[in-house]
């Protein structure tokens, strides 16, 4: 696939975080190949689409924009602590999506989850507390 600079800075801005990024912190991240916000978002809903991205809103109901490096079905599990987050290569809820669809008579096509929890850093600065 031929990236734009823009895009290039976008994924790369991405790729170099450990947590979601909000359009602005990419921007701010792009360096030379920074553009408009709109060009930006512009760009993400593209990524989203083909699966190198997906968004995520924050309890502060801030958008941000996380990376995948898969792009079959996974999820996502975020520290609440320092805000990391790590993507989980399979999904483990298949069997109940099932259940659902027999009990509730609808055909799934797609579910999200949200995983938060403490990352190993953060759960041993507890311990040592
Ligand atoms: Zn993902
Ligand atoms: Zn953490
Ligand atoms: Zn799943």
């Amino acid at each position: 696939m031929r990236q734009t600079p823009q895009r290039e800075g976008i994924l790369r801005a991405l790729n170099a975080a450990d947590r979601p990024l909000s359009v602005e912190e990419i921007s701010s991240r792009m360096g030379e190949d920074r553009s408009g916000l709109p060009t930006i978002y512009r760009n993400l809903e593209r990524f989203i689409k083909e699966g190198w991205a997906e968004n995520i809103l924050g309890q502060d109901q801030v958008m941000r924009f996380v990376r995948c490096n898969t792009n079959h079905h996974h999820h996502h599990v975020q520290c609440e602590s320092c805000g990391r987050m790590v993507e989980v290569d399979f999904c483990g809820v298949e069997d109940s999506i099932r259940q659902l669809e027999i009990s509730s008579g609808f055909r799934i096509t797609r579910h999200q989850l949200s995983l938060f929890g403490l990352c190993t850093d953060c759960q041993s600065a507890e311990k040592r507390h």
